[in-house]
Order: structure tokens, then C-alpha cells, then sequence
């Protein structure tokens, strides 16, 4: 069945569990840092051990930042609420529970609007809430860093602790079709928020960003169907492949008249699809109950008016704005958006480039890079300020277009900025006359006929004598000047 083929028959429903490691300078409830790729173990106390007898206490920044992200996301502001316990063994959770939020959480019922070929898509947010991160265990000796084929298995407990934020979404019916794109503009959208708020670099590379995407199919006119959770969704092409391709395999168990099982599932990046993880576990099963060891959370109305009000311009209405600096259509700049390439470009503009310049690359020769590679754009190699330096060469005439291709590709390659470069590849434009003097000489030789065309006034020959130079010298001279200099050769100018 193909994915026109399901759609054609089935509606899906789809849902995000969004986890976002908040960049507080500090641990939730102790005072470890909270450094990314510090070396193993070297971020932690007794606290984010669990060693007996100590006793969290909470991160005013970490509370702080939740709010404002709930604010950020529309959401309402509970006047007070409490931190929960939810009881399961994990070997990287040192105490055996996780200090979460259950049926209080800090933040709920708020929205996000999202756009898609022109239309406004509302995706109603559920809730927003605090807890804290995992520790990471390490699967080594064997191919695939899973703990299957593994001869050893590591614990890092420097992540254990790192507030973390639970965004999770309505079920989101209605949107047919189009179910990857718009799971893939709301993760973008949230990312971009987030972003904007300088609460946490969310970077999905890094796993500050991570996302669970949930998905069932129905028949029209029918009851939701069974829904599968889809873990750790690594990239935002990854929550739109995983989407299509759960729709896809739900769809031919149905067809079979087999039944969905209520599970969590793991997507493969190298595949794309996704395979079968645990069971779904109930709330029940994990025993929640109010932390006794934590005091309730009651944020002032007063400072959460003062938060409101200090909220970032929405990235919307920023995009509203760079749209009309940059000159460029609304599907423009919603492609843009959608490839994350706003802020790239905005900072090659920053760092020197023209609107125009800067968009060139990052949604040309870089979009396309990244897309063949599977990456995200911000990962593909090439900083803003390497754009801006790489298009200011072309404007000042030392590359040309084809020239500049081949130059971006030893930047993303790693072999330094645009002019190093230029100079270590002998990419540039030749502008020595002389040289080029003498390739004109013998492309005029070479081609006596044409010449003779020229010199009867025939200027339009010229394109064939033009080529003719190029080729000897490789691309690297610049067609007007070549073109000018046959003319003059040939007496025609
Ligand atoms: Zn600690």
C-alpha cells in the first residue's frame, strides 16, 4: 500500500510528547553543573545519587523557565501545584523514581499555530510540566550501541538531575495527509519558541530536544484508533518519516484485519521505520504520589504577569518582520522556516551577506547538502559568517558561481574559511590579462571560421570562442572579461 493508498482510506490522529532540556546553569534540585560532554561521573553529588539521607531542593531557574514556556505556548499558570513521584527501576535513575509532575502540572491548556502551504494549523497543547533528567547508559563492545551483542554496559550520572520540560499535545485529528509535515512544523515551531526564550539551545543533535510522536488510524466516521508511541525522535526529518512510515505499517496490519497494539516503539534512523519497544505502561503502574520531600510550587500571580510581559517577540511575528526586510513571499519564508534556516540566514546577513546572498546558499547548495546527507541544515558544515565570506567573493569577482560550488564544498569539507580555501585549491578567477590574453590568442587560432563570423559582425559567434577560453582555463575566468577581450582582439568594440 502506498502512502496515497492509506490516506485515500484511513484518517490519522497524532499527538507530541516533547521533552526539553531546560540550559540552567545548575541541576534541579542540587548544585551540579550542568555542562554538555563533560567527562563521565565528574557533574555529581549526593543528591543526584540518591545517597541516603540527602534532600533535593528546587532550582528558582529551572521553575522559572517552565513558566515562561508555558506562557510562550498560551498555556494557564497554576497557582499552586506540586511535584510528583513516579516510581519505576531504571539502572541511570539512581533513585528508583523520577521527581515529575502528574496531576498538577505547572502549566495546561495552551496552543501553538503552526503554517503549512499557506494554512494555519492549531495545535492545542495539553499541558507543560517539570522533572527531571535520566542519567545515560552506555552499551559498549558491541556494533550497534545497543545492549543487545554489548559486553559491557556503562552509567554517565551527569544528566541525572537536568531539569527537564514535558511539553505534550492534544491529539491533533483532522489534518489527513499532510500528518508528517504538520507533526514537523509544530516541533519546529516549539523548537523555534524555545529557542527565543534562551531557556535551552534545543539542539535535537544533543538530545536537549526530544521528541515522542504518537499516531493511530481510523476509519472515517469511526472511534480513534490504537495509538503507538514512537520514542526519541532524533531530528525534525526524523518526526516526519516517522510519522509517514507508523501510518503506513498500521495501515497494512488494519488491512490484514489485525489489531494495533498499544505500545512504545523505537525509530530507526538508518531504515526509517520503526520497531516494536515495550508494552505501554499505565499511569497506574508507576505509583504516583506527591514528592513529600519538595515544598508545593504557588509562583506569585504578580511575578507571573511580570514574566508575561517580558516574553521575546513571538518568532511568527519575527518572521512576519524579516519577511519584509528580505523582500521574499510568504511561501518563501515558510520554507525557510521549515528547512531552519532562518536564523542562519539571518546571522550570514548579520555577518555581512545580502538577503538575497545569504538565502541563495543556505536554501540552495547547503538545503541540498544536507538533504542528501539526511542532516539538519545547522549541521551541515558551514558557518554564517563562511556564507557571508564565500558570497562576498563572488561579488567582488574573484569566484564566479561554479568556482564558489566547488569552494563551499571544501568548507563543508573542513578545510578552513572560503579564501583559505579559494587559495589552497587555486579556485580563483583568473584575472591576469596576460594569461588570458594568450587563451584568447588560441581560441582565435583554433577557430579561424568563427572568427572570421566576428570580424563580419556576427558578435553573437563570440559565445562559441567565449567556451572555448573557458574550457583551457578551467572555468576560472570571469565570461564577461573573456568575451570583451575577443571582441577587442577582433577589432569589433
Ligand atoms: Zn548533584
Amino acid at each position: 500500500m502506498t502512502y496515497e493508498d492509506v490516506l485515500a482510506k484511513y484518517e490519522p490522529v497524532i499527538g507530541l510528547e516533547t521533552h526539553v532540556e531546560l540550559g540552567t546553569r545548575t541541576k534541579m534540585f542540587c548544585g551540579c553543573k550542568t555542562d554538555f560532554g563533560a567527562e563521565p561521573n565528574t557533574q555529581v553529588c549526593p543528591v543526584c545519587l540518591a545517597l541516603p539521607g540527602s534532600l533535593p531542593v528546587a532550582n528558582r531557574a529551572g521553575i522559572e523557565a517552565t513558566i515562561r514556556i508555558g506562557l510562550a505556548l498560551n498555556c494557564d499558570i497554576a497557582s499552586w501545584c506540586r511535584m510528583a513521584r513516579k516510581n519505576y527501576f531504571y539502572p541511570d535513575m539512581p533513585k528508583n523514581y523520577q521527581i515529575s509532575q502528574y496531576d498538577e502540572p505547572l502549566c495546561t491548556d495552551g496552543y501553538v499555530d503552526v503554517e503549512l502551504d499557506g494554512k494555519q494549523y492549531r495545535i492545542g497543547i495539553e499541558r507543560v510540566h517539570l522533572e527531571e533528567d535520566t542519567g545515560k547508559s552506555l552499551h559498549v563492545g558491541g556494533a550497534t550501541g545497543r545492549i543487545h551483542g554489548a559486553t559491557e554496559s556503562l552509567v554517565d550520572y551527569n544528566r541525572a538531575g537536568i531539569p527537564l520540560v514535558e511539553i505534550v499535545t492534544k491529539p491533533v485529528p483532522g489534518v489527513g495527509a499532510l500528518a508528517p509535515e504538520v507533526a514537523r512544523a509544530y516541533v519546529t515551531e516549539l523548537r523555534d519558541i524555545i529557542r527565543s526564550l534562551g531557556v535551552s539551545d534545543v539542539r535535537m543533535e544533543q538530545g536537549s530536544l526530544r521528541c515522542d510522536v504518537n499516531t493511530s488510524l481510523n476509519l472515517p466516521g469511526e472511534e480513534w484508533g490504537t495509538r503507538t508511541e514512537t520514542k526519541n525522535v532524533n531530528s525534525l526529518r526524523s518526526v516526519e518519516r516517522a510519522v509517514r512510515s507508523e501510518i503506513i505499517r498500521q495501515a497494512a496490519i488494519l488491512d490484514d484485519g489485525g489489531r494495533i497494539m498499544q505500545e512504545t516503539r523505537h525509530f530507526q534512523e538508518d531504515t526509517g521505520a520503526t520497531r516494536s519497544g515495550r508494552s505501554k505502561e499505565t499511569a497506574t503502574d508507576y505509583r504516583y504520589f506527591p514528592e513529600p520531600d519538595l515544598v508545593p510550587i504557588a509562583p506569585d500571580p504578580a511575578w507571573v504577569q511580570e514574566l508575561k510581559a517580558s516574553l521575546p517577540e513571538r518568532p511568527s511575528s519575527k518572521r512576519a518582520h524579516l519577511r519584509e526586510e528580505w523582500g521574499i513571499s510568504a511561501l518563501d519564508m515558510q520554507s525557510v522556516a521549515n528547512a531552519g534556516a532562518v536564523e542562519l540566514i539571518e546571522e550570514t546577513i548579520a555577518a555581512g551577506a545580502s538577503p538575497a546572498g545569504a538565502r541563495k546558499w543556505w536554501m540552495g547548495e547547503l538545503a541540498r547538502r544536507a538533504n542528501e546527507q539526511g542532516i539538519e541544515l545547522a549541521a551541515v558544515g558551514a558557518t554564517p559568517a563562511q556564507v557571508a565570506a564565500l558570497q562576498k567573493l563572488v561579488e567582488d569577482g574573484k569566484l564566479n558561481d561554479k568556482l564558489a560550488r566547488a569552494v563551499l564544498e571544501g568548507v563543508v569539507s573542513g578545510e578552513g574559511d572560503p579564501a583559505q580555501v579559494m587559495s589552497a585549491r587555486g579556485l580563483g578567477i583568473v584575472s591576469d590579462t596576460g594569461a588570458l590574453a594568450a587563451a584568447v590568442d588560441e581560441a582565435i587560432a583554433a577557430n579561424p571560421d568563427i572568427a572570421a563570423k566576428i570580424r563580419d559582425g556576427k558578435v553573437a559567434a563570440a559565445g562559441a570562442l567565449v567556451g572555448a577560453v573557458m574550457k583551457t582555463t578551467r572555468g576560472q575566468a570571469d565570461a564577461k572579461t573573456v568575451r570583451d577581450l575577443i571582441l577587442s582582439t577582433l577589432g569589433v568594440s
